[in-house]
């Protein structure tokens, strides 16, 4: 392989974060729900009141971070950012502005630094889960930033 990459394992159970904004909660809990058996799968992670909805509703196990607004978009950066997320569902709604759309362009941004695979909607999101590579170890290629680091 390229020196210009390193590769970063992701396990058999994905650490996945989910994230929806008010208007997509419904849509995700309905995903999630049609999901439930495969989710329990995996280990679960979502902004504060994505999280207590998926826990109340559906009874997954889900570590809650602080509510989007309140800075939850940052704490999942940073844990992607420490190679500690390997699944984005982030249903963002493109009709409303929000108090944190930066949080939100940021996070989507450093989810393109790690290439960390993302669904933005249902479709996306059907897609990925049903994709083999969700019970299977994967090397997930990161561009070397040796080079960036050092300039
Ligand atoms: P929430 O955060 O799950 O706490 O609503 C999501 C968001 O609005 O960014």
């Amino acid at each position: 392989m390229s020196q210009d990459y390193q590769k970063i394992l992701m396990n058999k159970r994905k650490r996945i974060v989910l994230i929806a904004h008010d208007n997509k909660k419904k849509d995700l809990l309905e995903w999630a729900r049609f999901n439930q058996g495969l989710l329990a799968k995996h280990s679960l992670s979502a902004t504060g009141t994505t999280g207590a909805l998926l826990k109340k509703e559906l009874g997954l196990e889900v570590e809650c971070f602080q509510s989007g607004p309140l800075g939850g978009d940052q704490q999942i950066g940073a844990r992607i950012t420490e190679g500690k997320i390997d699944f984005m569902i982030f249903f963002w709604d493109p009709l409303e502005p929000l108090p944190h759309d930066t949080d939100v362009k940021a996070l989507l941004r450093i989810a393109v630094v790690w290439n960390i695979p993302v669904a933005c909607n249902r479709a996306s999101a059907d897609f990925m889960i049903s994709s083999p590579l969700m019970s299977e170890e994967y090397e997930r290629l990161v561009p070397n930033y040796e080079g960036f680091r050092k300039r």
